[in-house]
């Protein structure tokens, strides 16, 4: 049987997500002697489709149809249901970053499936599959199984490993619309990039993030020369936001992004839930904070206590001197 990865693709390059998505489920083919294949989509999807052979796929479904040029729920179910079918897989996987948030529940619908959102790890034990993912906005962590089959699952960015495994070119499988341009109700009619030499937030190795402890929006001025000298992404917390400091594209947490990097530095935040929500699962957490008692601390895996307007100069030094 297959196990059947959606792979998200920006600006002619596959995303993070989806090679850490064909990497898992190579990783589980290995050990049950399943297939691993993969639907890209859009513009450019055959040669990305091509790639995919480096991470372990046997298949790909592509479609590059003008439809599909822009992202549009409607046209992108419609073709991955057909991959879908196709494929017949007992296992698919999302990435659960904002597209996969809003295309894989709409094609779990069509199929009738049910689906496991947000999944930090898989347990595959032949054709039963665990999946553990974080409730409460991060407050608890459950193991859950899908009651339909196939699995079904979007699984939360950054959470899992990228590794390599050359199968060569992959079969390749064109699939054209059903649904034509004027079917699709809803339709981009433009997409507005902040440019930026940052990474990307959702799929930063090290992100750098502040909060109303920073007391002016000039204090992301020091949170963005902390991140230029650890190579980070900028975020910040909902109250740094709402202050009008920064915009609403960085901010972390329960209403906004979801990430999962190997360092996040917190300065001047304080732990709310809803903050913890969108980063707990960071690997390193480094919390600079003047309260001792702020519950960031809980989590953090070192604690600096102090005014960040004094810490933050000092680490920015004595990083350049160990960059230099
Ligand atoms: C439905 C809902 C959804 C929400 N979604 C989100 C979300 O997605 N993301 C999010 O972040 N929040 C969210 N919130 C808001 C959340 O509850 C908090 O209000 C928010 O996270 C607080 O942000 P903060 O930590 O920056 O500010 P505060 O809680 O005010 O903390 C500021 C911290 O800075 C410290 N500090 C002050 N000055 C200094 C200094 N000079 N040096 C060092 N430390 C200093 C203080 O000790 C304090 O701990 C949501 C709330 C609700 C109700």
């Amino acid at each position: 049987m297959s196990i059947l990865v959606y792979c998200d693709t920006f600006e002619g390059k596959l995303r993070k997500v989806s090679l850490e998505l064909l990497s898992e489920a190579a990783k589980i083919a290995d050990k049950s002697g399943d297939t691993v294949e993969a639907i890209v989509l859009g513009s450019g999807a055959k040669a990305l489709a091509g790639e995919t052979g480096k991470y372990g796929v046997k298949k790909a479904y592509y479609c590059e149809d003008a439809s599909l040029e822009k992202y549009s729920t409607e046209g992108y179910v419609d073709v991955a249901k057909q991959a879908f079918d196709k494929s017949s897989p007992k296992l698919f996987l999302a990435g659960h970053n904002s597209r996969g948030r809003d295309f894989a529940p709409r094609l779990a619908q069509k199929l009738d499936l049910g689906m496991v959102s947000d999944v930090i790890a898989i347990e595959a034990n032949g054709d039963d599959f665990t999946f553990t993912k974080p409730i409460y906005a991060g407050k608890c962590i459950t193991k859950q199984k899908c009651k339909t089959s196939p699995a079904f699952v979007t699984v939360r960015p950054n959470v899992m490993s990228v590794a390599t495994k050359d199968l060569g070119a992959p079969e390749l499988v064109e699939l054209k619309p059903e649904v034509s341009l004027s079917d699709i109700r809803a339709i981009v009619k433009e997409i507005l990039l902040q440019k930026s030499e940052r990474p990307e937030l959702t799929e930063a190795r090290v992100i750098v993030s502040g909060g109303r402890g920073l007391g002016k929006a000039d204090g992301f001025k020091l949170i963005e020369e902390l991140a230029d000298a650890l190579g980070a992404a900028v975020g910040a917390s909902r109250a740094a936001v709402d202050s009008g400091w920064i915009g609403h594209s960085v901010q972390v947490g329960q209403t906004g992004k979801v990430v999962a990097p190997t360092l996040y530095v917190a300065c001047g935040i304080s732990g709310a839930i809803q903050h913890l929500a969108g980063m707990s699962s960071s690997k390193f957490i480094v919390a600079i904070n003047k309260d001792s008692e702020a519950p960031i601390f809980n989590i953090a895996s070192y604690g600096i206590v102090g005014d960040l307007y004094k810490v933050i100069p000092v680490m920015i030094a004595e990083l350049k001197k160990v960059m230099a």
